[in-house]
């Protein structure tokens, strides 16, 4: 059995240990066990540590049927046997700070809105927690947060303790115990008693800060996403640098940020309105003289496109057929690998598009469908819109 030296003191950050065995797992990734380790494996809603083995770097450390695995880029040379480690200071102080932040929030919840802690995630960025609950207000993230805050400075000591199942029923333990034997409690003085298996500092003054993000439903509960010590500046870091483009960007000072951008969005929704409608007026135009032109004689009004999407194609059969019952449309359009194509017809004419259609879909290996009056589809590039126009004509003779 390894030695577990993170708890019995979390600021370790460096020791020699002895290499009990190195060997490689089912996935050929090379790992060592040592006598003793200041490395914290994977549990309890905490990630691994980081760092180095005799300069090796360790990537990963799991604890696997009891054997503490330190998962390196490759054998660690160690003549004599022995190890010096060390590991990644910053992300470890990190993870306490967010841990021990965890549990005094997770406490603040419970005893100020009476909603259960029921997981917890450490994630890279941010920390979450599901609580048993329906919803939050900002009125309650803002007490919860101010009333956090207040313990952090206080400072309370926070302490690990050993114990038995007996000596643990002792405690107003904020959660039901997982172990029966072999329990390690995490008190914040006054506050919390928890069961944890986690890496904690030794006050809530070390925490420094805490900052709730924002709240989500996540199945039939609340997630609430913060941050603690270090990451609160992150955070404040990255969205004032944000804020800072935008006022430049924006021209107008942070506090009117919302408001021009509120207006902005209304302009160009009037604006996009405008030019909807003015797409309209050029269509019904593009329309009106494709039906002069076809008054020359062409028993078909067809034209062929580059780029232009079928809705358009369709708005523009529609203009069409309804100015003029009695015409005939098959417009086509090049987009990209496909061949596009709609026909339509008016309403004093009889054919039957559906079928005429089957044909040309053969021709360009394609699919569409309609009614028998307003046919769409399209298939491969393989033909020109002409060629296709000229092979529908046919078919529907
Ligand atoms: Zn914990």
């Amino acid at each position: 059995m390894t030695n577990k030296i993170y708890y019995q003191d979390a600021y370790i950050q460096s020791l020699t240990a002895e290499i009990h065995h190195q060997q490689k797992d089912e996935e050929g990734r090379h790992y060592a066990v040592l006598d003793q380790t200041i490395f914290y494996p994977t549990g309890g809603g905490q990630p691994h540590d980081t760092g180095r083995l005799n300069g090796v770097k360790v990537y990963g450390v799991e604890e696997v049927d009891g054997e503490i695995r330190h998962y390196t880029e490759k054998e660690v040379h160690a003549p004599d046997g022995a190890a010096e480690c060390e590991i990644d200071w910053g992300r470890r102080y990190d993870h306490m700070q967010q841990h021990a932040g965890q549990h005094l929030l997770s406490a603040v919840m419970e005893e100020l809105l009476d909603m259960k802690t029921t997981s917890f995630h450490l994630g890279k960025e941010t920390v979450t927690i599901d609580l048993d609950a329906d919803s939050l207000t900002t009125d309650m993230m803002d007490r919860a947060e101010k009333a956090a805050n207040r313990i952090i400075l206080q400072n309370h000591p926070i302490e690990t303790k050993w114990v038995t199942a007996e000596e643990a029923s002792s405690y107003p333990l904020r959660k039901q115990l997982e172990a029966t034997e072999n329990i390690r409690l995490v008190i914040i003085h006054g506050c919390d008693y928890s069961g944890c298996g986690g890496t904690h500092p030794r006050s809530t003054g070390e925490i420094a800060s805490i900052k709730l993000l924002k709240w989500e439903r996540q199945r039939k509960q609340v997630r609430l996403e913060f941050v603690c010590g270090n990451r609160v500046l992150k955070q404040l870091g990255e969205k004032h640098s944000v804020i800072q483009e935008l006022t430049q960007v924006m021209n107008r000072p942070a506090d009117q940020l919302v408001a021009e951008a509120k207006q902005l969005l209304e302009e160009k929704k009037a604006l996009q309105a405008k030019l909807d409608a003015a797409e309209e007026e050029l269509l019904e135009v593009e329309a009106e003289s494709m039906i002069d032109a076809a008054a020359e004689g062409n028993e078909l009004i067809h034209q062929s496109y580059t780029d232009r999407s079928i809705q358009t194609l369709q708005q523009l059969a529609r203009m069409i057929t309804a100015k003029d019952p009695e015409s005939l449309v098959f417009l086509t359009a090049e987009n990209g690998e496909q061949l596009q194509f709609v026909t339509a017809r008016g309403k004093d004419r009889e054919e039957d598009l559906k079928k005429a259609t089957q044909l040309i879909f053969s021709l360009i290996e394609g699919k569409g469908g309609g009614k028998p009056d307003f046919i769409q589809g399209g298939g491969k590039n393989i033909m020109s819109g002409a060629e296709l126009a000229k092979a529908f004509m046919q078919s529907l003779k």
